[in-house]
């Protein structure tokens, strides 16, 4: 898979405002919020999307680790939004498998 900007704060080579991290996942605030609360979770082990991923358990493991962001950032009672931007049409500009975590205000649906 090529690389990304997302390897690369992996590796810590540029800065991001980490705000979780264990052993196989990394979140960190998204550079260009769309909400109040917007946080990218990843796996570190890098898949290119959703289309190409084959580990249940790795996906599943990504949705968790999303709903403990929402908790820690304290937006599970007034709710969230999680997304996973897939190719071109679902919007995808990084291709490194990544979960948006949104919220901390009212979100439309359905989105643009
Ligand atoms: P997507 O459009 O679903 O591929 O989402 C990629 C997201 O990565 C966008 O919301 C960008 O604002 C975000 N992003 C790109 N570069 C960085 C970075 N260096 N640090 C944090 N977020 C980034």
């Amino acid at each position: 898979m090529a690389e990304t900007i997302f390897s690369r704060i992996i590796r810590r080579e540029i800065p991001a405002s980490i705000v979780y991290e264990d052993e196989h996942y990394l979140a960190f605030r998204d550079i260009a919020p769309q909400a109040p609360v917007h946080v990218l979770v990843i796996p570190k082990e890098p898949v290119r999307s959703l289309a190409e991923a084959t580990d249940a358990s790795a996906v599943g493991g990504l949705l968790l680790v999303a709903a403990a962001v929402a908790r820690q950032e304290g937006i599970e009672e007034s709710g969230y939004r999680v997304v996973l931007n897939t190719n071109g049409d679902g919007g995808q500009t990084v291709f490194h498998l990544h979960a948006h975590v949104l919220g901390g205000r009212p979100l439309h649906w359905p989105p643009g």
